[in-house]
C-alpha cells in the first residue's frame, strides 16, 4: 500500500506535468494524447497483471504464449504500404523508438554489407542529422563521414559525392527531416551520385523519425515511398506525429535485408532472432493497433494537414511581426531566431546555432496540441518580449 505521503507525491508529479503540457512546442512530442480508454481496458481485461512479452521475430511462431505478435504484425501490415512497400515484400517490428528503428537500420544495414563485400563500411550521414545516428555509429564502431548541409539543413551533395568512397560499401543514413530545422536530404540527388560513383555496395535507411508519421498522410507521400525512393529501411517514431503517451516506434525493411542477418540460432526460443533487443513490449503494439482502428486513414490525413497549415501559420505571424523565422517545405518545424530566457522556459523551446542564419536560434515543432489560438498567444509573448 502506498502511504498518503507518496501518493501525494504522485498527485504533485501529475499536477507539475499538467502545468507543462499546453505550453510545451519545443520538442516533436504530440501532446493530444489519447490512451485513458485504451488503459482502462487494458486493466479491466486483466492484462495490466500479466507478463506479456513479444520476444522473437513476429512472423515466426514464438514459443513463449503471452505475447501480442498477431497485433504486431497488424500494424507493419497496416504502415507497410503506405510506406510504398509491396505486398508480402517487408519485414518490420514495433520498435521503442526512432532510435531503436535507427539501430536496427544501421545494424541491418552492416551485416547486409558485409555479406557483400569483406570491406568495412562507411557510414554517410549529414551534420544536422540526429545526434542516434552519430551515436548508433560510434557504439558500432564504424567509420563515418559527416557531409556539410546547406542552409536549410541538407545534405550537400557535392560534399556528399567528393566524400563517397566507391572502394568501400557505403552506408548512407538520410535524414527525412532533420531534428532542428526540419531538413529533408534530397534522396534522388544522392541516389544518382551513388549510381554515378558506383560504391562496391550500398545500403540505404531512411531515418524519417518526424516526418515519417505525416508524410504518407499528405499529398508527398513520394517522399517517403520506399519504390520511388530506394532505401532498404526506414525508422519513425511513434511518440511523435502518432501521439502516443511513451516512446515506441516502427522499422520496416525488405526481406532480402532480413535474410541477410545474424545467424545465431536461440534454441528455446525455437528460431533465429533478428531484433537487437530479445524482450520486446507487447504493449507498444496494443496501442498502436487500438489506435490505428481509433483514428483511422482519415483521422491520420486531418491531423498532418492540420499540423502543416498551423506551421505555416505560425511562420505567417512571424513574418507579420518582422520576426526571423524559416520554415523548410513539407516541414511542421518553424525555427528562428531565439528569444529571451523566460519563452525559452515558459515554452519548452529547444536552443541550436547557426551563424549562417545569424546565430542563436529555437524552433517551435507544431504538434497537434498547437492550434491557432495557442500561436496567438506564443506571439504576443513574442511581442512582450521585443517591446522589453
Ligand atoms: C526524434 C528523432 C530521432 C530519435 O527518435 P527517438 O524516438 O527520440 O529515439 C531520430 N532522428 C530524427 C530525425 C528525429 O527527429
Amino acid at each position: 500500500m502506498l502511504s498518503e505521503l507518496q501518493r501525494a507525491q504522485l498527485e504533485e508529479f501529475s499536477r507539475e506535468m499538467g502545468k507543462h503540457k499546453p505550453t510545451s512546442v519545443g520538442y516533436p512530442f504530440n501532446q493530444n494524447v489519447q490512451f485513458s480508454e485504451f488503459y482502462h481496458w487494458y486493466a479491466v481485461s486483466g492484462l495490466a497483471d500479466m507478463a506479456l512479452n513479444n520476444i522473437g521475430d513476429p512472423r515466426q511462431p514464438s514459443p513463449y504464449a503471452l505475447n501480442a505478435h498477431s497485433f504486431e504484425n497488424e500494424v507493419i501490415d497496416f504502415f507497410a504500404p503506405l510506406y510504398g512497400f509491396t505486398p508480402n515484400n517487408y519485414w518490420g517490428i514495433v520498435t521503442s523508438s526512432g532510435t531503436d528503428g535507427n539501430n536496427h537500420g544501421i545494424y541491418f544495414g552492416v551485416n547486409c554489407l558485409r555479406a557483400q563485400s569483406e570491406d568495412p563500411p562507411i557510414v554517410y550521414v549529414s551534420q544536422e542529422a540526429h545526434y542516434s545516428i552519430k551515436k548508433l555509429t560510434h557504439l558500432q564502431q564504424l567509420d563515418m563521414r559527416m557531409i556539410p548541409t546547406n542552409i536549410r539543413g541538407e545534405m550537400d551533395i557535392e560534399a556528399f559525392e567528393q566524400a563517397l568512397d566507391p572502394r568501400r560499401p557505403a552506408l548512407v543514413v538520410m535524414a527525412i527531416g532533420t531534428t532542428f530545422k526540419g531538413g529533408l536530404d534530397d534522396q534522388a540527388a544522392i541516389n544518382a551520385v551513388l549510381a554515378h560513383k558506383r560504391p562496391v555496395a550500398v545500403y540505404r535507411h531512411a531515418d524519417a523519425a518526424l516526418f515519417g508519421g505525416y508524410l504518407p498522410f499528405t499529398d508527398h507521400a513520394d517522399l517517403v515511398n520506399q519504390q520511388i525512393c530506394g532505401f532498404d529501411s526506414i525508422a519513425v517514431s511513434g511518440h511523435k506525429f502518432f501521439g502516443f503517451d511513451e516512446p515506441l516506434g516502427l522499422f520496416i525493411t525488405l526481406p532480402e535485408v532480413l535474410q541477410r542477418q545474424n545467424p545465431f540460432h536461440v534454441s528455446y526460443l525455437n528460431a533465429a532472432v533478428p531484433t537487437i533487443s530479445c524482450s520486446r513490449s507487447a504493449l507498444g503494439p496494443l496501442k498502436f493497433w487500438w489506435q490505428i482502428h481509433k483514428v483511422g486513414i482519415e483521422g491520420y490525413r486531418r491531423n498532418a494537414a492540420l499540423i502543416l497549415k498551423n506551421a505555416i501559420y505560425l511562420k505567417h505571424r512571424l513574418d507579420e511581426i518582422g520576426y526571423p523565422a524559416w520554415r523548410n517545405e513539407f516541414s511542421n518545424t518553424v525555427y528562428f531566431r531565439r528569444p529571451s530566457d523566460w519563452i525559452m522556459r515558459k515554452w519548452n523551446l529547444a536552443p541550436d546555432e547557426d551563424v549562417r542564419l545569424g546565430g542563436k536560434l529555437a524552433h517551435d515543432i507544431v504538434m497537434r496540441h498547437e492550434g491557432m489560438h495557442l500561436v496567438d498567444r506564443f506571439i504576443l509573448d513574442l511581442l512582450d518580449d521585443l517591446s522589453d
